[in-house]
């Protein structure tokens, strides 16, 4: 199944994300909340590449199991860091023959310990180079890739980085997953300008419950994204408490996920971080109240 196909506002597509377990403790967590999710029967879900093209044979093996073991529709995060054209085309070939009809084209961040993204010899720099790669051989995936509505980190300028995107959608993308965001304002803000640049491939916004404190200040360190002030008050009075915590990162994601689909997103995107509980609480009171 082609995700383009399943994002449509009047029917709009839950997805979850995952990464690539390290440990074996790691991998029976991540089994748990993928049955667990599961049963919210996903649109799709997504496994991510680690930092510099990492985990690549990971991702690739996760994304199989979980498409052929759990039957469920699997996208896979290809990052242009650490490999080669000639390695991607192996890698597209054997998605393609086990039928994974979805990638999320990235560039990827820079590996742990350098903060400028390096090319891969030969390889490509921008996400763009490796959609019209993918879209010049002889395949047929369905083709995502990545916005961000506050912005990317490295850019200039929101402008730059929007002709930027309209330069990467042109390439060859079908749909668009924002970064995380936690200010609605800013996705509806995004989408305006988006649609006035030309771009009108489906924007799929892309929503983090926040479980942990410090984690989600290295997470917004990271990509930039905004805790509105309010938020961030709220966060502060509960850092020590972590049923609490859990329960504002729920409330606060699901009043931003009710929002979103009133006003007729064509899909929610979730960050899970391998854990099921808070993205399965929000799905439920959002189809509770549909
Ligand atoms: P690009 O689209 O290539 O853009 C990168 C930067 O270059 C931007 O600032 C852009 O404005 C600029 N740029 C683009 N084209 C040009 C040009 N022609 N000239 C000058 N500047 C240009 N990272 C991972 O490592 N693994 C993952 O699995 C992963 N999954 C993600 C999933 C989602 C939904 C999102 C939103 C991000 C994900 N990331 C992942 C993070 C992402 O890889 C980083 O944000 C990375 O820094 C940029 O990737 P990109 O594909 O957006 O890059």
């Amino acid at each position: 199944m082609k995700i383009r196909n399943r994002l449509n506002p009047s029917d709009p597509c839950f997805s979850f994300e995952f990464f690539p377990p390290r440990t074996d403790e790691g991998e029976a967590n991540l089994l748990k909340a993928l049955e667990d999710l599961a049963t919210l029967q996903p649109g799709f879900v997504s496994v991510t590449e680690g930092a510099g093209g990492s985990t690549r044979a990971k991702t690739v093996e996760l994304v199989l199991r979980i498409k052929q073991e759990a039957g469920i529709e699997a996208m896979a995060h290809l990052t242009c860091g650490g490999h080669s054209p000639a390695e991607l085309r192996t890698v597209l070939e054997r998605l393609s023959a086990a039928k994974v009809d979805n990638i999320l084209v990235l560039r990827g961040d820079p590996p742990k310990g350098q903060t400028v993204f390096e090319p891969a010899p030969g390889g490509f720099r921008y996400a763009s180079e490796m959609v019209r790669f993918i879209r010049e051989e002889d395949f047929n995936f369905c083709l995502g890739g990545a916005c961000y509505p506050e912005g990317h980190v490295e850019t200039p300028s929101r402008d730059d980085d929007l002709r930027h995107l309209k330069a990467k959608v042109d390439a060859g993308l079908d749909f668009v997953v924002t970064q995380l965001f936690f200010d609605n304002a800013f996705y509806f803000d995004f989408v305006e300008r988006a649609r006035r640049a030309g771009i009108n491939v489906p924007i799929v916004p892309g929503i983090m419950p926040i479980t942990n404190y410090e984690q989600i200040q290295r997470f917004t360190r990271l990509c930039g994204a905004t805790v509105p002030m309010r938020l961030a008050l709220q966060l502060e009075r509960v850092k020590d408490n972590p049923e609490a915590m859990a329960q504002l990162g729920v409330a606060h994601a699901t009043v931003q996920c009710m929002e979103l689909l009133s006003r007729g997103v064509p899909g929610i995107h979730f960050y899970t971080l391998n854990k099921s509980p808070a993205t399965r609480m929000i799905v439920s009171a959002l189809r509770a109240r549909s």
